[in-house]
């Protein structure tokens, strides 16, 4: 105890601005201008770096933000269990927090996702379940399964991403802030896809609230998602059908975090994988920035709204996190082909198609 004490005092005599380990490290993102796109469209266009969290994702808010609510009440003491089903980053984000913290860390994933995400887990520290991918009203599915594997343990929680709005208040305790300061609360427009929601429901109601309604607050969507069509219609839920290229994003019901802002939202679109794709070459090419589908699709979408709001207008949204976890997909020939994207891609962008 004396040792730690004294560790903290040595610390702080001899740095001004350190953090605790990686969850210190969590949040704190840079405000990315992304010049060409803004100077294209007359706007200010601005990316939330998400990618530079500890952990590489926007999920490591998430993750450190359901485990300090379940520490808090209770529910997580030392030497406990984390249990959850995720398809990546929110598990990556979990394995390190888990890691720092001391707690076991268990995934159950879709045997769909990359070996990277899962020999990631693992190197994490992580035992990984890789399951049939079924859908979520199967009692099969991954989710299902976790929830199901924590109830038989002591000391243990399933964090429930999807539902647990512990994820939502985690952005609306960090992210929204940090982007309502790093604007000078000047934001006409917030626009990003969502997985659990939480990202989108967490900052969209902290910048709608302290605008008084002035933020426009925006949902962009995969192909194979619902909700663009569920807010078009004013709250009717299709089946879910068709598919994507980006990770982690597209959803076929309303989750508690989405829940939590679904009715404030000013609208929704959907995004071509044929855009996303562009934009990721365009981002690396243009801006140096090295981002998974997710982001560029939020960089369309973004760049979508800001011809919507006007010239001039200031648009916020998030770069979730970076290419390295999907290169051997979005940077191969043979992929693109295969997808029926390789057209998507303009001629002069090609060259970074190096695998
Ligand atoms: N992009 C990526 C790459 C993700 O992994 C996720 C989370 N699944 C999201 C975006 C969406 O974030 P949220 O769960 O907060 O909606």
């Amino acid at each position: 105890m004396l040792s730690a004490v004294r560790s903290t005092l040595l610390r702080r005599a001899f740095t001004t601005n350190s953090v605790d380990g990686f969850t210190g490290a969590v949040g704190n993102t840079p405000l990315i201008y992304l010049k060409s796109l803004s100077e294209r469209c007359g706007a200010q266009i601005y990316g939330k770096a998400e990618f530079q969290n500890p952990g590489g994702s926007v999920k490591d808010r998430a993750a450190l933000g359901v485990i300090r609510d379940a520490e808090m009440r209770g529910l997580l003491k030392p030497g406990g269990t984390v249990v959850e089903g995720t398809a990546g980053n929110t598990g990556i984000g979990l394995a390190h927090v888990c890691r720092a913290k001391g707690y076991r860390c268990v995934i159950f994933m879709p045997n769909t996702q990359s070996q990277e995400k899962i020999d990631l887990l693992r190197m994490l520290g992580a035992e990984v379940y890789p399951v049939p991918a079924v859908a979520y009203e199967n009692p099969a599915n991954y989710n299902h399964q976790a929830r199901d594997f924590a109830k038989d343990l002591s000391n243990a929680i399933w964090t429930d991403q999807f539902d647990n709005t512990a994820n939502a208040n985690a952005h609306f305790e960090s992210t929204g802030p940090e982007i309502w300061e790093q604007t000078n609360g000047e934001v006409d427009g917030f626009i990003c896809a969502t997985g659990t929601g939480g990202t989108l429901a967490g900052v969209g109601k902290y910048l709608h609230e302290k605008s008084r309604g002035k933020t426009q607050i925006w949902l962009a969507d995969p192909p194979g998602s619902v909700l663009t069509s569920y807010i078009s219609s004013g709250g009717k839920l299709v089946e879910r059908s068709g598919s994507s290229i980006t990770e982690g994003i597209g959803q076929g019901r309303i989750t508690n975090n989405l829940g939590m802002f679904v009715d404030q939202l000013s609208g929704a679109f959907t995004v071509d994988d044929s855009k996303s794709i562009e934009m990721v070459y365009h981002l690396l090419d243009t801006e140096g920035l090295y981002l998974g589908a997710s982001s560029a699709l939020n960089v369309v979408a973004a760049a979508e709204l800001a011809v919507k709001l006007g010239k001039g207008s200031k648009i916020v949204t998030i770069l979730c996190d970076g290419a390295y976890r999907y290169q051997s997909r979005l940077f191969s020939k043979q992929w693109l082909k295969a997808k029926g994207l390789e057209d998507a891609i303009p001629s002069h962008l090609k060259k970074y198609a190096v695998l």
